[in-house]
Order: C-alpha cells, then structure tokens, then sequence
C-alpha cells in the first residue's frame, strides 16, 4: 500500500487531519471492558428472541421506524412527528448540527465532554466552542449563555456528562435555556438519562411538555440503559420542524429492522431492563463512594461510569490499569473513565485504584484533599 500522502486525492483539510475514530480496546478473556460504557449484561431472552425471528432482511427496513416511533410517542405522550429514530443518537447528533450549522457558523458546547462533539462541528464545516468545565468537572452553563455570539447555531448540553459525570440541574438548565435565543438549537444529549438518581438533574421530557422552548431537542438512546449498543438505535424528541431538518439530512434506511425489533421488546420488557439499570446505579455509587474513601477525587457520577482526573499521568495509569486486567478509556493529559461493569469487576477497580492513588503527589487534581 502506498501512504495516503502520496495520492494525488484532494479531501478537505480539516477532515484530513481529523484522527480516525479510535474505539475503546478489545478486552481479552479475562480482562473487564470498562472502556465503553456498555451495559454488562447480557441482552434479555425476549430480545434475542425478537431479532432471530425478524430474518427478512433481503428487504429493506422501514425508512420511517414507524412502529417505534408509534411506540415512543405513547411513551413519552407526544405525537408521531414529534420523534424521530436512528442508527444511534450520535447519527441523530450529525444530523441535527449537519442541519443547523455550516461554514463560519458556530458550535457550542461543554469541554471535556462526549469526543463525537468537536467531530461532529467538523464534519459540518462548523466552529466549534469549547466552553471549559467548572470545578467539580460540571457544565458552566452561565460561560456556555455568553459564549453565544450572531454565529452560534447550535449548542449541545449532556447531562450526565461523558466523560465526567455530573448532572445538569433543571433550574440551571431552566435558566440557560431562557437565555439562548429562541432561533439557536439546543440539543439536550441524555444517553445516560436511565441511570440518574439525583432528583434535581434535568429532564429533557419534562422541558418539552412545558412547550415553552420548541428550539431544545432531546436525545436518548437503547445502547447504554436498555443494552443494544451493537444494533445501533437512538431516538429524538422536539418539534416537529426540527426533527424534520434530522430527517432531511439523515442517509435513509439506516435503522435495521433487527434494532426496530429490539427496540420495541426492550420497551415490552422495560420493567425488568429498568431492574437493572437500578443495580448499576447502586454500583456506581458504591464504587464512586470506594474510591473517595481511598483517596480519590471523583466527580459527581450520575451515568454508568466514574471520572478520575489523572492528568499527566493518565497514560501511564491507564497502563497500569490494563496490567491489573482493567481496560479503561484514557484521555491523554487530562484524566480517565471507568464504566460500571460487572459485579466482579468492582473489587478489582478497587485494587488497582487503591495502589496508584498512593504514588500521587499531594495535591494532584485526581487526589481527595485530605
Ligand atoms: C453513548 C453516547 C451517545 C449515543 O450513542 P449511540 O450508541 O450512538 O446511541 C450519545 N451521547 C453520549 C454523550 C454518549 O455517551
């Protein structure tokens, strides 16, 4: 093969020199994958059941999820056109900023936050705003409102925020949003919005029933909470002019009818998946509340995953980490995310983080002070 820089193809500069997508390591056998917030346990019988038997795929799948969509609208009370479905809300995500923002317009939204983000203003040929956390590793929504100039045309709010953790409260949010102007996107990304326990974090359903602000569009989706990341569903709700600008730039028929089925008996069985998504929470808690109590600065932990500010010496504990059997997501320089995994993964999170805190100086960022 002949190196990329020897052809004479012309791509565009600022997607040239964009890194290629570098997903979360493979685990060997006995190694945890932590590094994905995926849902650790196995898909329910009921679901696997659903996709073998949806094996009519030499025909293409329903352009519009209509049984879905038909099905999250009774959910949620709201109408059909108010919901939109596809491979993934990070494609929800690409359609919406590729609708709202192009060249010289700006995106704005938390950092360090989700690393499809800066990608994503990118690929649209957008600006993108980095507005920097507070301490405690949370939004600043009041940097975030003044950030806006006459450019901003979409800002993108997560809560709980991934990487970190932390929740968005609704009266910050309530707040925020009565300054955005009513022509500028806000899109509420709430992947993790099953495992939140701290009653004050922000609903995005709850600020559409309000009806008060058409421009805010929620994101949710079935890979974390409901466990079928590898079929690729996600869902939006807003308005439905919104939701029709996602659809006018969406690559059609990219949501299979395998995760339409799956999709649909996850909320059959919604009960029973919500069962376990409360074992997870309580798992986090126990972890993020083990950690502290060996000496670790853990930020607020409201999705399936615990944030350690590990800065320079990321890479290097990361390592360590990986030696121990546990795979971790590094981000080099600034810190670490571990996912809640499975039960037996926590002892040995436990082991390794308390060895490492100790070779930590006094007063780094990912130490508790004492
Ligand atoms: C995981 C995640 C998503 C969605 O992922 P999909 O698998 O594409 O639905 C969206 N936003 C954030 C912040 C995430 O962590």
């Amino acid at each position: 093969m002949t190196d990329a820089a020897d052809i004479p193809i012309r791509v565009r500069p600022e997607i040239a020199v964009l890194p290629p997508y570098k997903q979360g390591r493979q685990a060997d056998a006995n190694a945890f994958k932590l590094s994905s917030n995926e849902n650790p346990f196995d898909p329910l019988p009921g679901v696997v059941e659903a996709v073998s038997d949806a094996s009519s795929f030499n025909r293409y799948p329903d352009a519009t999820a209509t049984r879905l969509r038909t099905r999250l609208a009774e959910r949620f009370g709201v109408d059909l056109a108010e919901v939109h479905v596809a491979s993934g809300s990070v494609a929800i995500l690409a359609q919406l900023v590729q609708a709202a923002a192009g060249p010289g317009d700006e995106v704005i939204y938390a950092w360090r936050s989700f690393e499809a983000y800066p990608w994503l203003a990118v690929v649209a040929g957008a600006t993108a705003v980095q507005v920097p956390l507070t301490d405690g590793a949370r939004h600043d929504l009041p940097a975030m409102a003044a950030a806006i100039t006459d450019r901003t045309r979409a800002i993108i709010v997560c809560s709980p925020n991934n990487p970190t953790g932390p929740i968005v409260t609704q009266a910050e949010f309530d707040a925020f949003v009565a300054e955005v102007p009513s022509d500028v996107l806000v899109i509420l990304d709430e992947a993790y919005a099953e495992f939140v326990t701290d009653p004050d974090a922000v609903n995005g359903v709850r600020v559409l029933e309000t009806g008060a602000h058409p421009n805010v569009v929620v994101l949710r989706t079935f890979s974390k909470a409901f466990g079928l990341a590898g079929l690729r569903v996600g869902y939006a709700l807003g308005h439905p002019r919104l939701l029709d600008a996602a659809r006018s730039t969406a690559i059609p028929l990219s949501v299979t009818l395998q995760a339409e089925v799956a999709a649909l008996a996850s909320l059959d069985a919604e009960d029973e998946l919500l069962e376990r998504v409360r074992v997870i929470a309580d798992r986090r808690d126990r972890l993020a509340t083990a950690l502290r109590e060996a000496g670790w600065s853990v930020p607020q932990a409201q999705g399936n995953f615990v944030w350690l500010a590990t800065g320079e010496e990321t890479l290097a504990i990361a390592e360590q980490f990986d030696a121990a059997g546990i795979i971790v997501r590094p981000f080099a320089g600034d810190g670490m995310r571990v996912s809640v995994g499975e039960e037996e993964s926590v002892e040995k999170v436990l082991g390794i983080a308390a060895s490492v805190v100790k070779d930590l100086p006094e007063g780094h960022p990912a130490r508790r002070l004492a």
